[in-house]
């Protein structure tokens, strides 16, 4: 093909001349040096390769905003010419499909809906899994801006880290979340993405979400949810492969925020929550005989219904605690009665059955520190429904990635990766939007990319020396 000739023959030339480029700006590297114009120049020499390899005119927004056009980019370049070409259109694609074939193409990421055609690109084993599982992983179309949020997310993430994604898909749900589809020894390299938070039904306005952050001083406040939410659940998929050896009990990461463990056994639970809680967990005025029934009843409450809100849960707690006054022979009237059960169950900050309640992840899934720190000494709450509950150095709260780091240590893995490889997609440098004692452990384990951290920095530190 006479296009594809001139490409090769083009790339060896754009190469050279990129090299001189750079040589160039290093011989003549001084504080004044515009960095601005150097990128300009880069991007016009690839949008007049791009226009001349598919004989159009050189507008960016017409060659990307046109299906057929891109499918040309997609057969005509090769190598890193396509890689820079890819790069440099990405943005201004219209197309949804368009978007699915180019991270496909560029990074060898399979992206699905729900079109039998867009699963051909998957391995067997992954069709295996989502057929199997058809019920929990059901693809949704995708947007075509959805996905550029991705690709600009992708642009920074490790290749190698990326070549461990089978499958990306959209999930249905309406909230800002997503998932990294696994088992306790490892994930799949399926993972989902939804890029719509709660009340954003503008689909204009989607991946630009900040309401994932409970407050305003976290790290990742300005960030783009779906930017973040691509690289956080790639995070879980490079932990996952590697035998959740970056977050599981013991890691070196457990040292930073201090995190502790205790099983999920009832008993062990409530003790340990009564201990967790500044001054007297069980409410005023209650007698020592109340205070053991508390205990009781907040063990058995445990044990009971781990998927219920709080009115259900205070139904229960009420139902049982009769129960337990008749069973003991205990005669109270009615209105002593109601007085132990409001003490009992009250959402006053002091009362162990709230606090119980709260630390409950099925009933705070994302972890509210807020709710869980009324009235208690030190955090104390649970990961994942039916899974170990946790305590970490509160003092950390000050300088944080988000809230949602401290549901569990596999959360503060996955927000600390995101936050250190999603970082240039808010303008930022690898590691600049990411704590110093947690960048210093996740450069330690060589998760980190020295490149992109000082790559952009160098003029500004020139500047900063003068
Ligand atoms: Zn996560």
């Amino acid at each position: 093909m006479a296009e594809k000739e001139t490409a090769s023959a083009k790339k060896t030339e754009k190469t050279e001349d990129k090299s001189q480029t750079q040589k160039k700006d290093a011989g003549t590297t001084n504080a004044s040096m515009p960095e601005q114009a150097t990128e300009e120049t880069g991007e016009k020499s690839i949008l007049d390769r791009v226009a001349e390899t598919l004989g159009c005119d050189a507008d960016k927004k017409k060659i990307a905003g046109n299906a057929g056009l891109m499918a040309k980019v997609m057969s005509s370049f090769k190598g890193d010419e396509l890689k820079e070409a890819l790069d440099f259109l990405y943005d201004s694609v219209t197309d949804t499909d368009t978007m699915m074939e180019m991270i496909w193409v560029r990074f060898g990421v399979p992206v699905i809906d729900n079109r039998a055609s867009t699963w051909k690109k998957l391995d067997s084993k992954t069709q295996q899994i989502l057929n199997k599982n058809s019920k929990k992983l059901t693809p949704e179309k995708w947007t075509a801006k959805g996905l550029i949020e991705v690709y600009s997310a992708y642009i920074h993430l490790p290749q190698g880290n990326l070549d461990l994604i089978t499958c990306l898909m959209r999930n249905k749900s309406t909230e800002a979340s997503g998932c990294a589809y696994g088992t306790t020894s490892g994930t799949t390299g399926i993972y989902e993405i939804n890029y719509r938070s709660g009340t954003e039904k503008d689909e204009e306005k989607f991946g630009f979400g900040v309401r994932h952050n409970d407050w305003v001083t976290d790290r990742r406040v300005g960030t783009k949810l779906l930017s973040m939410t691509a690289a956080h659940e790639l995070g879980h998929v490079v932990d996952g492969a590697a035998g959740w050896k970056y977050s599981k009990k013991g890691s070196s990461m457990w040292n930073v925020s201090k995190w502790e463990e205790t099983n999920n056994d009832a008993t062990t639970v409530v003790d340990k929550m009564i201990a967790s809680i500044k001054g007297d967990p069980y409410g005023k005025n209650m007698t020592d005989d109340e205070r053991k029934l508390a205990r009781k009843v907040g063990i058995r409450f445990l044990k009971h219904d781990q998927t219920t809100d709080w009115a259900k849960a205070k139904k229960y707690i009420e139902s049982d605690l009769t129960a337990e006054l008749k069973a003991s022979g205990k005669k109270l009237n009615s209105t002593q009665q109601a007085d132990l059960l409001k003490r009992m169950s009250g959402t006053g900050s002091s009362s162990l059955l709230h606090h119980l309640w709260y630390g409950q992840a099925a009933n705070q899934s994302w972890y509210r520190h807020d709710e869980v720190m009324k009235g208690m000494s030190k955090p104390f709450h649970q990961g994942y429904d039916g899974d170990p509950w946790y305590t970490y150095d509160n003092s950390r709260w000050h300088d944080k990635i988000s809230a949602y780091q401290y549901r569990n240590p596999k959360e503060e893995f996955a927000e600390t990766y995101a936050s250190y490889h999603a970082a240039p997609t808010i303008g930022k440098k690898k590691g600049e939007n990411t704590p110093a004692d947690l960048l210093a452990w996740f450069l330690g384990e060589g998760l980190g990319d020295k490149e992109a951290e000082e790559g952009t920095s160098n003029e500004k530190e020139v500047k900063e020396n003068k």
